[in-house]
């Protein structure tokens, strides 16, 4: 049996730009990829589950992870620590399945360097007054925290240059269709090919 790899993705948006839905989808329609689950050290909220949106861990435990290696990468974001374990990872990509990783730039930067085959999807939102209305229909926040939100999207999204591929959500449909082909696209790859049908390479070339 061949060795399968699956490829690594990560995939960053400002908050409002619908990334989740645009990966839930993708999920829906593609038995290959997975999302991987974080770990952090935030309550869980209701109507999560451990396992399923994160893996809920204290403080303690997430400090002895760090000092194992155990992350992949891992970041402080506000009061708590979030972090993907190089376990979950690793272990669906030997199996051939593709993993996304639903990280902000700076867990994306660790990634580059630890997998430097990891390829990078940024979602943009098609304007400022869309990103605005989807993070005002988010909660009934006052508009300071609000425009507090709107600078740290804007923040975000200034790293849009440091990935392979931008996707502006203006339709839903075709947002999805772009996102399914880079996922398509990125399995043909002639590295992908040669480690996933070695066998019939081999003999294809062994007259
Ligand atoms: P929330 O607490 O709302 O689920 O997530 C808060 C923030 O943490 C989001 O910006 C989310 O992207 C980020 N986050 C979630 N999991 C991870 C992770 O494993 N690594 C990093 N670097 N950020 C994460």
């Amino acid at each position: 049996m061949d060795k399968h790899k699956g490829n690594l993705f990560i995939l960053s948006a400002p908050s409002g730009a619908g990334k989740s839905t645009l990966y839930k989808a993708l999920l829906k329609q593609d038995e290959n990829v997975r999302i991987s689950v974080s770990h952090t050290t935030r309550a869980a909220r209701a109507g999560e589950e451990d396992g399923r949106e994160y893996y809920f861990t204290d403080v303690e435990s997430f400090l002895d992870m760090i000092a194992e290696d155990a992350f992949f990468e891992h970041a402080q974001v506000f009061d708590n620590y979030y972090g993907t374990s190089k376990a979950s990872v690793f272990e669906m990509l030997e199996q051939g399945i593709d993993v996304i990783l639903e990280i902000d730039w700076q867990g994306a930067r660790q990634v580059r360097q630890l997998y430097p085959n990891a390829i990078g999807i940024f979602i943009l939102p098609p304007s400022l007054a869309s990103l605005e209305e989807r993070l005002k229909k988010r909660a009934t926040d006052t508009e300071d925290v609000i425009q507090r939100r709107m600078a740290k999207a804007v923040n975000e999204m200034s790293h849009y240059d440091e990935y392979d591929f931008v996707i502006i959500n203006d339709d839903f449909d075709s947002a999805l269709s772009q996102m399914s082909s880079i996922f398509m696209a990125m399995r043909a790859k002639t590295t992908v090919i040669e480690q996933k049908n070695s066998n019939l390479i081999n003999d294809l070339l062994s007259l």
